[in-house]
């Protein structure tokens, strides 16, 4: 206490001292160097050759980072894909016949115990060798459905690829449509991304490797996240048609260095803020053909120093929407409402209002539709 009010009164001197001779004390002037330039070219950027020393992997101390504690609270669905097909033949296995669904469950349950151990309600969408349908359609849908009937915050699908390419080895995010679709698919995926990339170490660099699951299925996407009504995202962690790939993901120290790289980038991305929104006016959820309209944006950001007061948000990035549509608004950064008054009349029946910003963290809304409804008359 002591050391922190001199500290404090050090700054206050300081403060103090540069405002009332600052015209006496003149600075040192100079002029900024001329560029520097690179020295040598950059080689390799997107492939690396075996015995590279960044290939090599460094060891990983396991405890938890003080920043995981902003997990607490949240519901977070994981999805190990596949299962159900143990008996059928070659199915999603690598060279020599490691299943791919037997890796996405372990790394899940290794995810789910240091979820767990943060104060994260976690759903899984199965625990075992099993699906959720025997139709593969209706499996996917039910996943999604999982995640979407639990109000959950994230859904996280992990997987591992496949390639007729039998080198091919690096981590993929798929988004569902486009990145306009949900722009916290991509913040969440890119983190993820980088931490796999960090601790996995792999031979091929995908230039952050984030996709669009149009790339597979045009106009329609994956069946999983097409169906998905929160935020979330398909994680192809590695490809276990590799063999060397293969050959490591038998070993359950490297799935969990993968676990682990899943949890770091989730932490990570969720410590700098999960920014949401609620329904101001009207309180009950009902409109008027003419009414306003107001929306409270969180910018999610942790409590501390300047948390107090304004949300940190850029108004310019605010956008609202109704029923899909755009909407003009005006945005009280002071008390962070956002308000729109339609210029006709809005005809009766069920809103879904989104609106979309990011914190001054840069991370983007986590998108929860919220139900208004135009009654057939403005009012008594
Ligand atoms: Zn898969």
């Amino acid at each position: 206490m002591r050391l922190s009010r001199w500290i404090l009164g050090v700054m206050w001197i300081h403060i103090v001292c540069s405002s009332v001779v600052g015209q006496e004390v003149r600075p040192v002037v100079g002029t900024p160097p001329p560029p520097y330039f690179p020295t040598q070219p950059v080689a390799g950027v997107t492939t690396l050759k075996q015995g590279d020393p960044w290939l090599q992997r460094p060891a990983i101390d396991y405890r938890v980072p003080p920043y995981a504690r902003y997990l607490a609270g949240l519901k977070i669905c994981l999805d190990p894909g596949h299962g159900g097909y143990g008996k059928r033949p070659n199915y999603k296995s690598g060279p020599t016949g490691l299943r791919e669904a037997k890796v996405n469950l372990r790394v899940a349950n290794q995810l789910k115990e240091w979820l767990l151990g943060v104060g994260v309600t976690v759903f899984m969408t199965r625990n075992g060798d099993y699906d959720l349908a025997a139709d593969l359609r209706t499996a996917l849908k039910l996943r999604a459905e999982m995640a979407n009937k639990n109000d959950c915050d994230l859904f996280i699908s992990l997987h591992h690829n496949a390639s007729p390419r039998p080198e091919a080895n690096f981590p993929s995010a798929w988004y569902h449509a486009t990145p306009d679709h949900l722009y916290s698919n991509v913040d969440l995926g890119r983190y993820i991304v980088q931490e796999l990339e960090e601790i996995q170490r792999y031979v091929e660099i995908q230039h952050m490797g984030l996709y669009s699951d149009y790339l597979m299925f045009p106009r329609a996407g994956f069946g999983v996240l097409r169906h998905l009504r929160v935020p979330g995202i398909i994680i192809e962690a590695s490809f276990h048609s590799n063999a060397e790939e293969e050959a490591r993901l038998k070993d359950p120290k490297y799935n969990k260095r993968e676990a682990w790289a899943y949890f770091l980038g989730i932490a990570k991305y969720v410590a700098v803020g999960l920014p949401r929104y609620e329904l101001a006016e009207p309180t009950d959820g009902k409109l008027t053909p003419t009414g306003t309209l107001k929306l409270r944006l969180h910018d999610g950001m942790h409590v501390g120093w300047g948390s107090k007061g304004s949300p940190r948000i850029f108004s310019d990035s605010i956008a609202v929407f109704l029923n899909g549509t755009r909407v003009p608004v005006s945005y009280d950064s002071k008390a962070g409402v956002v308000s729109f008054t339609p210029t006709t009349a809005l005809r009766p029946g069920a809103y879904t209002v989104v609106a979309r910003f990011f914190n001054a963290n840069k991370n983007s809304s986590l998108v929860k539709p919220i139900i208004v409804t135009v009654e057939e008359t403005g009012g008594m």
